[in-house]
């Protein structure tokens, strides 16, 4: 099948039955569903971006398994540049909706499986791989959305899974049979859950030999029974059921809480069933894969935030002052920082045994870090230049009213020739962006800062650096391991990772 259209993606979404919950109450047609219909019509505007030409390459790509047309969300990076590319599809897209474009939760878990399956394959001679080959060409040919489900409930953090007072707290096995396992538990906050047409699943953190069951990986249909949907409410949603007000008219993230109420999975579509020794490598991949997307999706969100501060500050007549160039400076000094750190985790990927090229983990690390803090300053500097009013923005209603229209009209003018509606909405539009679910959903998707700390600590060689530090002040003589130097020049010249392999990276000398 080729790519499909929006028109046909809307249709395929509109076959689908999933079980879903908004406010307490089961919602039938969930496609036109008020709060659910802006994250339905980002997926939409994927699959139109890539049927268009402009995108040529860039949302689609060819597939390494059939040599057929593919989305580029659906593809395993074969190369540096792939890792490149994908950077540059998340920055386009976001730029073009303002928030998440959604699809990307199917290449940030496709991904780390497809390296996975191969792994556990190659030591346990299971079939997993196969499998997921079967199942990513289907997802491929039917140009189909996976959302990631990784986030397990976790209940008492301080507590492994298997030690819960409730087992179900993490999602585990519960039975199996000749035809598949039967799993229970919940996973939270799923970006994209129903735009998705599948749910791909893996465990949340790495299991012990007592945690086998909850050692699981598998994928399902979105609305496959005993899969039960339960929206999560986003600051400002409100604004949707009337229509009114809004910052973003079309677009919004949205996110589910899904519940696995015993559901069946049959065989060919489980990727790991016990092997909890891969839960480590599965869970790195991932980190990996994951953290480095954020510099390229989020730039492109927050383009679309620097357009509008420079916009209310024309609007305001402050472009020109030296203090609002200097905020709009650091504003994009700040975006191109997170991009600049995602393009050099990018360029250091690694080939892994499958073939599949996994992104530097320490600079993917680099990436989400400055993700966790970036975008509240970029907040702080657009929320500094538009002023009070982004906090108290009279509604546009008023506008319609005969006696206060006028009035109100009156006073949010701010130039004789700019229309009181183009300011109100750039105000909308910065309010959306630094008070929706953006600046949270950046502070904690793909794990919270201290985790990214946690893989920094561990990826830097501090050993390697204190040998550096002896041998500047004479307290050891310079070896022949120690001459960072050259082999910096001959990392450079060669190709870095590409030629060392990660163990003896020359730019970081990773341990
Ligand atoms: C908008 C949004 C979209 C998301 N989309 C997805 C998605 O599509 N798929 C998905 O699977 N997940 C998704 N996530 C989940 C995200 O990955 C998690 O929110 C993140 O990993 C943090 O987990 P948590 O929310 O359970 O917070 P917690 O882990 O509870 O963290 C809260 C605090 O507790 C601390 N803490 C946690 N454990 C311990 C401990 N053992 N000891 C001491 N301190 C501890 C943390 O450091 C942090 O300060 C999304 C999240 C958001 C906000």
């Amino acid at each position: 099948m080729a790519l499909m259209t929006s028109e046909e993606y809307l249709q395929s979404l509109g076959k689908m039955k999933p079980t879903v919950y908004v406010d307490g109450e089961r919602v039938g047609n969930f496609v036109d569903h008020p709060l659910i219909r802006p994250a339905i019509n980002i997926t939409a505007k994927m699959y139109a971006m890539a049927q268009d030409p402009d995108y040529e390459g860039v949302l689609n790509t060819t597939s390494h398994l059939t040599g057929r047309k593919i989305s580029r969300f659906n593809h395993i990076y074969q190369s540096t540049e792939d890792l490149q590319r994908a950077l540059s599809m998340l920055r386009v897209t976001n730029q073009a909706v303002g928030a998440c474009n959604m699809r990307c939760l199917t290449k940030e878990l496709i991904n780390p499986l497809y390296d996975t399956t191969f792994e556990i394959d190659r030591e346990c001679g299971t079939d997993y791989h196969r499998r997921f080959k079967d199942y990513l060409i289907f997802l491929q040919d039917d140009d189909r959305m996976a959302s990631a489900g990784v986030t397990d409930a976790k209940g008492d953090r301080r507590l492994r899974p298997s030690k819960q007072f409730d087992p179900d707290l993490y999602l585990r096995m519960v039975d199996k049979n000749e035809k598949g396992i039967i799993v229970r538990g919940a996973k939270m906050h799923q970006t994209g859950a129903l735009t998705a047409h599948y749910l791909n699943v893996v465990p949340t953190t790495i299991l012990d030999e007592d945690e086998k069951d909850y050692a699981v990986a598998f994928a399902t249909p979105s609305d496959a029974p005993g899969l039960i949907h339960v929206f999560g409410r986003h600051a400002l949603d409100e604004r949707r059921y009337t229509g009114a007000d809004l910052g973003n008219i079309k677009y919004d993230m949205h996110e589910t809480m899904i519940i696995f109420n015993d559901l069946f999975v049959p065989w060919e579509r489980v990727f790991m069933c016990g092997e909890y020794r891969f839960t480590g490598p599965l869970v790195e991949n991932f980190i990996a894969n994951h953290r480095y997307s954020y510099g390229g999706c989020r730039p492109g969100t927050f383009d679309v935030l620097i357009g509008a501060a420079k916009l209310i500050a024309e609007y305001n007549g402050i472009d020109r002052a030296s203090h609002v160039r200097e905020k709009l400076t650091e504003m994009s000094f700040l975006n191109e920082t997170m991009w600049a750190c995602a393009v050099a985790a990018a360029v250091q990927g690694v080939k892994k045994p499958s073939g599949w090229y996994q992104p530097d983990k320490l600079l993917a690390n680099v990436t989400k870090l400055h993700v966790t803090s970036i975008p509240h300053e970029l907040g702080k500097l657009a929320i500094d230049l538009a002023g009070g009013i982004v906090a108290t923005l009279p509604s546009e209603k008023n506008l319609n009213n005969p006696e206060i229209g006028p009035l109100v009209r009156k006073y949010l003018r701010t130039k004789a020739e700019l229309p009181v509606e183009d300011r109100m909405r750039i105000i909308r539009l910065i309010e959306f962006l630094v008070q929706g679910v953006t600046i949270p959903a950046d502070y904690f998707g793909g794990g919270g800062p201290a985790t990214q700390k946690m893989i920094i600590e561990r990826e830097t060689n501090f050993e390697y650096k204190k040998r550096l530090a002896k041998i500047i002040a004479g307290i050891t003589e310079e070896d022949s391991e120690n001459k960072a130097g050259k082999m910096m020049i001959d990392g450079v010249v060669a190709g870095c990772c590409d030629a060392y392999g990660r163990e003896s990276c020359p730019l970081t000398q990773r341990s």
